[in-house]
């Protein structure tokens, strides 16, 4: 295979070295050999496969630090395979994914399988997060140090609060030996108990029981005075009230170690969504209210928010289609995520384009500490470029993913990504993947 690519002509965005402007991209065996105006023709390009990226954007390859591959465990809903298709087909070259499993990833063993599965893949990087608490029990700290040998990124007992605020020290303190940030799913269980949707205004008129602002609130104002105690590194998941943004606010200023995500639904959705019933709104932390979605704009604008991240959850259809008090929380954001952020975000003004390219591939990259989500000399190729030129009806039928849980079907989003290259190989290139792994059969049963 050609090892020396020459893209050319697009808008290289590159936030981690400051570069927003029209330049040339060498990749030569698996790096960027140059980034510069002009390479076409120079003898340093010599022998390079050209692609024309004029018109395009070209960046770091996307990093989702929050999503749910389903494997080991729910082969039906996703694998680390589809995941990885689907995830290329959004623009992310890098995923880390959540420890709610089956079996759990709670061991050394899972994600040393998530790993492998990845590396049968052939393309894209997955970074397993190890649960905080054995089988996410909420008793017991895991083998924290083993997972990190094997290759664990973070902590999270996601899906799942760690209700025991012990417990919640004791992983803040562990972590701390090799600098791994604890990922906090805030939700206090008692006060979420039941709850399908946000409670306000339309959970009354909706009848369906409320999870009040404050199941988030309390955990998040919780997790920040351990993180002060414990100087351990604390990531809010999934934001998604106007008081929990303050709260990060407030301790950002006071320098404590605290980082946070926000969804694409948290940002563009609210709970007037739920008026039809539609389980593809039903997600956890819920939809909130329009002061919420204006405050979470502002914190992502100032700075307060770090990072964006899918919060990809696939669900079997007839999962789904349950009565909504009995459905499963979740949507699938992997291949709708850049588009609703140029669409709703960028294009309407909240941040620019480069911020939100920061938002999804260095920020998440700095905070789980890997080596992505920057296009500098010397760095691995990792890189999307995305056809900003174009208007897509999205089309749930079309994905990647196994699933089709997705509230965005007919939404009509701008930009496509129209080339990926991971580690110096192409693996989407006019849109179309370069070769199908799919020809081969899933691995079968995870066995411990
Ligand atoms: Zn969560
Ligand atoms: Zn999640």
């Amino acid at each position: 295979m050609m090892s020396k690519y020459l893209i050319k002509g697009g808008q290289v965005i590159d936030p981690a070295n400051h570069v927003d402007a029209d330049l040339d991209i060498l990749i030569e065996d698996g790096r960027i050999a140059a980034v510069s105006k002009n390479l076409a023709g120079k003898k340093v390009a010599a022998g390079a496969e050209v692609i024309d990226a004029s018109g395009k954007i070209a960046a770091p390859g996307l990093v989702d630090m929050h999503v749910h591959l389903r494997d080991p465990g729910r082969a039906d809903e996703e694998t680390v395979e589809s995941g990885l298709h689907a995830a290329a087909k959004g623009g992310f070259t890098s995923v880390a994914c959540m420890p709610n499993t089956d079996p759990v990833t709670d061991s050394a063993s899972v994600v040393e399988y998530i790993k492998h599965q990845a590396a049968d893949v052939g393309f894209g990087n997955v970074y397993p997060i190890g649960a905080i608490t054995r089988g996410l029990a909420g008793e017991r700290l895991s083998e924290m140090g083993d997972m990190v040998k094997a290759g664990a990124v973070a902590f999270s007992d996601d899906g799942r609060c760690v209700m025991n605020a012990q417990l919640m020290r004791r992983a803040l303190e562990y972590s701390k030996i090799w600098d791994k940030p604890v990922i906090s799913h805030a939700e206090e269980a008692d006060l979420a108990r039941g709850g399908q949707m946000h409670e306000g205004y339309w959970s009354t008129v909706l009848g369906l029981k409320g999870i009040p602002a404050a199941a988030e609130e309390v955990v998040v104002a919780r997790d920040i005075i351990l993180a002060e105690l414990t100087g351990g590194r604390l990531h809010i998941a999934h934001l998604s009230t106007a008081g929990s943004l303050e709260l990060v606010r407030r301790a950002k200023e006071r320098g404590i170690n605290v980082t946070c995500e926000v969804t694409p639904h948290h940002l563009i959705l609210t709970d007037e969504n739920l008026q039809g019933y539609d389980t593809n709104f039903k997600v956890n932390p819920p939809l909130r209210t329009r002061q919420d979605v204006e405050a979470l704009r502002q914190g992502l604008k100032d700075g307060v928010i770090d990072t964006i991240a899918s919060d990809h959850a696939p669900h079997a259809r007839h999962e789904k289609e349950m009565e909504f008090d009995y459905a499963p929380f979740g949507l699938i954001g992997l291949e709708t995520t850049l588009g609703l952020i140029l669409t709703e975000i960028v294009d309407k003004g909240v941040v620019s384009l480069s911020e939100a390219i920061a938002k999804m591939s260095l920020n998440p990259s700095k905070i789980l500490g890997i080596p992505k989500g920057s296009i500098g000399i010397g760095d691995i190729a990792d890189l999307v470029i995305i056809d900003t030129n174009v208007i897509l009806e999205v089309d749930p039928s079309r994905f990647e993913s196994k699933s089709i849980n997705t509230p965005y079907g007919g939404w009509r989003l701008k930009g496509v990504v129209s080339d990926i290259f991971c580690g110096g190989n192409p693996v989407i290139r006019d849109g179309d993947f370069v070769k199908d792994n799919r020809t081969k059969s899933f691995s079968g049963a995870f066995k411990v």
